[in-house]
């Protein structure tokens, strides 16, 4: 199927039209700049300016696809979970569509959307697999079953690890957003020069929770470090922070990751989410996978941070497979991956 798709989850306002996995226009206008003064996304300004783009964008994206509206199927649109004031702008645009075209309107979760990501990358890709999704809200593992259904094998307990970049690098004056400018800071930097905690969640019984993970206490650490070393030296050594900090990150979730892999016998792990992107979390999963046998996928970077690509793709697929939302279909804040199928089932959204 051939689906235009609208995402306006956060700060991105994006559409896209996608052909089963083929992009055929990706247009992301990203609010970064209005938002950096507030060292952070500020919702009410989010939701304005996605009123203010929405149709540019979407007009864009058709143009660009160089596709006609009968050469169209469907219109998905990100339903849930994120910010209610910038999902409502998207659905809006979207339910509006789906009338004026006489289409089928298709709400997508969020987090299926980043899985989808991979799907766009290799596209003999078929369940099951696992993903490892780590974004600003999220830090799970998770298994893919099929399309709609999924299984959270392990979740952060408090910050995601998205949270935890954007912390540290507002701790290192680093500015917003914190994990790309996290990573070029870190270029210059020893990854070995300071030892950060890797996020494990004690068990009573001795060790740790195998998938699980906690941010909060690194971000702790990190702000311990930084006041002693600003008392000593008074000058902060960024770069090796930076560089040290995201090596711990890296080496975190690389360990969960292939630890559930192999537990659960899954020979392809795909990675999704903004911090996908980030240069060492690749290179240092790529190489143990690889030792480990395991196939990993990383979408390109465009792909990890928020796109309508991703969505399109999922509409595209839960399209062909007769899933469709009510033009009632409403917003939600939070909303666990488990229940995406409530999406096409009028009665309960
Ligand atoms: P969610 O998808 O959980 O709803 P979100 O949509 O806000 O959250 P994404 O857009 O997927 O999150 O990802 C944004 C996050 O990715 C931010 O926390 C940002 O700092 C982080 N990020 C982006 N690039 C990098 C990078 N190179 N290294 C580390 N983190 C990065
Ligand atoms: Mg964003
Ligand atoms: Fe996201």
């Amino acid at each position: 199927a051939t689906v235009i798709a609208i995402e306006t989850s956060c700060d991105e306002t994006a559409a896209a039209v996608v052909k089963k996995r083929h992009i055929l226009s990706s247009v992301v206008s990203s609010q970064i700049a209005a938002h950096q003064a507030y060292g952070g996304v500020v919702p009410e300004v989010a939701s304005r300016l996605h009123v203010e783009m929405i149709n540019a964008v979407v007009a864009e994206a058709i143009a660009q696809s160089g596709l006609g509206w009968d050469q169209i199927d469907g219109i998905g649109v990100t339903a849930a979970p994120g910010l209610v004031g910038a999902l409502l702008v998207g659905l809006s645009a979207a339910k509006t569509l789906a009338m004026l075209q006489r289409k089928p309107l298709i709400g997508i979760h969020h987090l299926e959307g980043h899985i989808y990501a991979s799907y766009l990358v290799d596209r003999q890709l078929r369940p099951p697999f696992l993903c490892l999704l780590v974004s600003g809200g999220h830090t799970s593992l998770i298994r893919v079953e099929n399309c709609g259904q999924y299984l959270t094998l392990g979740q952060t307990r408090d910050d995601a690890v998205g949270e935890a970049f954007d912390k540290v690098a507002r701790l290192l004056g680093l500015g917003y957003p914190g994990g790309p400018a996290i990573d070029r800071a870190a270029r210059a930097g020893d990854p070995g020069a300071f030892d950060f905690p890797e996020g494990n969640i004690s068990l009573p019984a001795g060790g740790f929770h195998p998938y699980d993970s906690s941010f909060s206490g690194l971000k702790t650490a990190a702000l311990r470090l930084v006041e002693r070393l600003r008392a000593q030296e008074g000058d902060l050594p960024v770069a090796d922070l930076a560089a040290s900090f995201q090596a711990s990150v890296a080496r975190s979730l690389t360990k969960r990751a292939l630890r559930c892999a192999q537990d659960h016998q899954l020979s392809t792990l795909v990675v999704g989410g903004g911090v996908a992107a980030n240069s060492a979390l690749r290179s240092h999963l790529t190489a143990a996978a690889q030792a480990q046998g395991v196939t990993v996928i990383f979408p390109p970077l465009s792909l990890c941070t928020d796109n309508a690509a991703m969505i399109a793709c999922a509409a595209a697929e839960h399209l062909e497979r007769g899933h469709q939302s009510s033009l009632s279909l409403g917003a939600q804040s939070r909303f666990g991956l488990e229940q995406v199928m409530a999406l096409y089932d009028s009665s309960t959204f």
